[in-house]
């Protein structure tokens, strides 16, 4: 990882190169900030820099045979410790080393790396992931062997807000007074949720939100949208980018739904039988998929309480994609009180059925038909 692809943060990095540049490299630190905001690329860009065989004043150089072992994160003298549990290829005892192909992989595929996708990677279910006593062991361990290719040993502890009073206690002394040329990379989100006895012991490097601007232009460059949604897309994010993806992620499938929900209803309306045929096999196809099935259901779910809410007060519609908004004001008044209920009910059984593995050809051109029907149901009097 070098410092040049991660998003923003100019600052933090200026003062990182600075200060190894002066020989000023303090054994323990902090790498503290919210998740998607980076710290933990962070942690490795400025690790790999340290390494670097041929650095430059600005960032490592990504081709000596250091930096070449440290983008596959394979480098002898770069360690990690990351919170884990017992999953069906670990029984017993869980550490790191365990999973640490699982952890380069997931590192490979998103440098902006959550717990909860963590979690996921290493299908360890609902059990809490924690830094045990046996990590502490393991950690010790790493630690006592001499460096092989480096001058300084790193070992990352990602998430040390796992570790409990018994695993930390365990570290103080050699993060205290560690063994020359080792360094301890820290990478957290919630200093409070530390114990305070290894949180005294670090220096702070606060790397804190990704600044709209720079999120905004990583956006544009790395997806090609429009500045001006990719402007939108940051300020909702929180300076987050794993949010930024979930929500550009989040816009393409509601776009694909939109257009899909429309053609649906143009049909519908007309209760043009072939057509409605068609367009329930085009949904049934596999590749298009049980649970994208199950979204798209949510999805017009989503929109015929829009349209209620429309109908019966509250006219913002805050909550539908700009493309939708046209379309609602159009579709809204045939969703009404004698009608909503049993539309209602008619999606929440077709979820279930989905659930279930009925026949998505069937179950949908079923659903089209009842609609057919409910949509020619007219309004009540008081709606008008
Ligand atoms: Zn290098």
């Amino acid at each position: 990882m070098q410092f040049k692809n991660i998003i923003g943060h100019e600052n933090v990095k200026n003062r990182l190169i600075k200060s190894v540049n002066e020989g000023r490299i303090s054994h323990a630190q902090l790498f503290l900030g919210p998740e998607g905001c980076g710290n933990l690329p962070m942690a490795i860009a400025y690790a790999q820099y340290i390494s670097c065989q041929n650095k430059t004043t600005v960032d490592s150089c990504g081709e000596c045979s250091s930096c070449v072992k440290y983008e596959k994160l394979i480098h002898p003298d770069l360690h990690f410790a990351f919170p884990v549990a017992t999953s069906a290829g670990v029984k017993e005892k869980p550490v790191s080393v365990n999973y640490i192909s699982q952890w380069r992989e997931a590192n490979m595929e998103q440098p902006y790396l959550s717990l909860t996708s963590w979690q996921a990677k290493i299908e360890t279910g609902n059990k809490q992931l924690l830094i045990s006593k046996n990590e502490s062991e393991s950690i010790l361990k790493i630690l006592s062997l001499k460096t092989y290719e480096s001058e300084y040993k790193v070992m990352i502890i990602w998430h040390p807000e796992r570790f409990n009073i018994a695993s930390g206690n365990k570290l103080l002394k050699i993060i205290e007074e560690p063994p020359s040329k080792t360094l301890f990379i820290l990478v957290a989100h919630d200093s409070e949720q530390i114990i305070s006895t290894i949180l005294s012991r670090t220096q702070l490097v606060k790397v804190g939100q990704i600044q709209v601007e720079d999120l905004q232009k990583e956006l544009t460059k790395k997806y090609g949208i429009e500045p001006s949604i990719a402007h939108k897309i940051a300020l909702q994010s929180d300076g987050n980018f794993i949010n930024a993806q979930k929500l550009i992620e989040h816009s393409e499938l509601d776009e694909e739904f939109h257009e899909l929900f429309k053609t649906w209803m143009r049909s519908t309306f007309k209760a043009n039988v072939p057509e409605l045929i068609i367009w329930s096999e085009e949904i049934a196809k596999t590749s298009f998929g049980r649970e994208k099935q199950k979204q798209f259901l949510k999805y017009g779910l989503h929109l015929f309480r829009e349209s209620l809410i429309k109908n019966y007060g509250n006219s913002e519609m805050e909550r539908v994609a700009d493309n939708g908004v046209k379309f609602l004001t159009n579709f809204a008044p045939y969703i009404h009180g004698a009608n909503c209920i049993e539309i209602i009910e008619l999606f929440d059984n077709a979820f279930y059925h989905i659930e279930r593995n009925a026949n998505p050809k069937i179950l949908f051109l079923d659903l089209s038909l009842k609609l057919t029907k409910l949509l020619r149901v007219e309004a009540p009097a008081e709606a008008e």
